[in-house]
């Protein structure tokens, strides 16, 4: 087994566990973060089963996005640039990181002139870390009216991202709030369209799945540190 296939079935465990501690009996899936790590680890995790992988800057995912040969779901889960949405769209199955209304507009505005309807995630900022980008719970109402009068958007849940506490259990009431407002989320759409719940990275996965994150997006703990270059 290479180092991969041997974290990727440890982390595979961990999630399945997790699962069954749920109170909420929902099926977890997982995203492979591949962001800073080369596409033959991609490819790697596609082979071993992986459906979806995420990408957190457009320039790094057109590369794989263009070099890549085998089927997957592409998620674009970094703050997006208005500059970049055109190229964001033409290629995300789902855009994870829609952080304000003008974001919003622009991907409909985008979406709309290749005549796609484009699903996205709406990003929370729960923990109100200045440092990190995202809607404001307050803004849930207004940020559900205004998608849903774009044609070409169609929000199918919510994204958060907890603080990197060094004692992961303070993750915990991160996690109970951004379920709260995927449930507050589901009153603003018509019945079954919000169904995605994203949160729980590397460090903290199984406390997001604990508290009903359906996705988690994960890196480190498969493919191991990112080299920055
Ligand atoms: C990088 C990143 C991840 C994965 O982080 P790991 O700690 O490596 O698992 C998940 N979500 C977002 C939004 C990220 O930027």
């Amino acid at each position: 087994m290479s180092e991969i296939e041997t974290r990727l079935a440890h982390v595979m465990d961990r999630i399945r566990a997790a699962e069954k501690r749920s109170p909420y009996g929902q099926k977890v899936t997982l995203v492979a973060v591949t962001k800073f790590h080369p596409l033959e680890d991609m490819e790697e995790v596609i082979g071993l089963g992986v459906k979806e992988v995420g990408e957190n800057r457009v320039q790094e995912m057109e590369g794989k996005y263009k070099a890549l040969t085998v089927p997957v779901r592409w998620n674009l889960q970094g703050h997006l640039q208005k500059n970049k949405v055109k190229k964001a769209v033409a290629m995300a199955d789902l855009i994870q990181s829609v952080d304000s209304l003008s974001i919003m507009e622009e991907i409909d505005k985008r979406a709309g002139e290749i005549g796609k309807v484009q699903d996205v995630l709406l990003e929370f900022n729960i923990s109100g870390e200045e440092s990190k980008t995202g809607l404001t719970p307050d803004s849930l109402e207004e940020a559900a009216e205004k998608a849903g009068n774009l044609s070409h958007i169609r929000v199918v849940g919510l994204m958060c991202m907890a603080p990197e506490y060094e004692d992961v259990e303070l993750t915990r009431p991160v996690f109970r709030e951004g379920h709260r407002l995927f449930e507050a989320l589901k009153e603003k759409f018509p019945k079954g369209q919000i169904s995605i719940l994203s949160m729980g990275m590397t460090h903290d996965f199984e406390i997001a799945i604990e508290e009903g994150a359906n996705m988690v997006r994960i890196g480190t703990a498969i493919f191991g540190p990112r080299q920055y270059h």
